[in-house]
């Protein structure tokens, strides 16, 4: 299983945003029942954080998945480094590659570039 660390970062950042908000009910309704007020709680919660999840799982904006190694040769300037390569975006897949090209930090970003240029959405 493959997961797009950009996505589960933001996810992770969604949970702590969800945090401040069920507190702040919480205390605006304290003076209710406490399982009623957790139940209006949690559903102020979804009504709010359903939009930003299904951003977060649907945006094409986050749909790039890269592959990162250490210790990799660039196919470009042959600089041992870390190593990057895009393997998938809405209109791009690399992911069934046999031959995959790695490249240095500096050598991606200039390939990244010229992918854009082409129309890829990374
Ligand atoms: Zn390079």
């Amino acid at each position: 299983m493959r997961v797009n660390f950009r996505r589960y970062f933001l996810y992770l950042c969604r949970w702590q945003l969800s945090t401040p908000v069920l507190a702040v009910v919480l205390v605006w309704l304290s003076t209710f029942n406490k399982w009623t007020a957790v139940i209006i709680a949690n559903l102020i919660g979804g009504l709010i954080f359903f939009w930003v999840d299904r951003f977060i799982f649907k945006s094409k904006l986050l749909s790039a998945q890269w592959e990162i190694k250490d210790n990799i040769k660039c196919s470009d300037c042959a600089e041992i480094a870390r190593g990057y390569r895009l393997v998938k975006t809405s209109n791009y897949d690399k992911s069934e590659d046999k031959m995959p090209k790695f490249r240095c930090e500096k050598c991606s970003k200039k390939k990244t570039k010229l992918l854009r240029t082409k129309g890829i959405k990374v």
